[in-house]
């Protein structure tokens, strides 16, 4: 199996060729890569995509609600478990920046964080 896989570690956008294995799945080759940022990502997106999660949630005190973000990256499936932990999650101002607002998100290892203070 060949895929293309764009590359978004810097604004030059590399584009990239991967091939696996159809059935072990294992990486064959990369191609197209400028650097080795380039080929980490690709084997990441191959293996285990992992996206930042940004969302804003009701906040007790405050007509504006806050902004939260995954301290890291979070595996791409878990996206939407996580957007229902966020849904039920609520905070009461006073939040500093970088607080945590939900340790270990959904068992990830990945604290939500306030992205802003309240
Ligand atoms: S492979 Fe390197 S040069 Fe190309 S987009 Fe990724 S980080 Fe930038």
């Amino acid at each position: 199996m060949t895929q293309q896989i764009t590359c978004i570690n810097c604004p030059v956008g590399c584009r990239m060729t991967v091939t696996q294995d159809d059935t072990t799945k294992e990486i064959l080759s990369i191609e197209g890569n400028t650097c080795p940022r380039g080929k980490a990502y690709a084997q990441q997106e191959c293996t285990l995509p992992l996206r930042m999660v940004t969302a804003v949630i009701p906040a007790e005190g405050s007509e504006t609600p806050l902004s939260v973000k995954t301290a890291a990256p979070v595996p791409k499936h878990m996206i939407n478990d996580v957007m229902k932990a966020l849904q039920n999650a609520r905070v009461k101002a006073p939040v500093a920046i970088g607080q945590v607002i939900l340790p270990d998100v959904c068992g990830t290892g990945v604290n939500i964080i306030a992205t802003r203070p309240l």
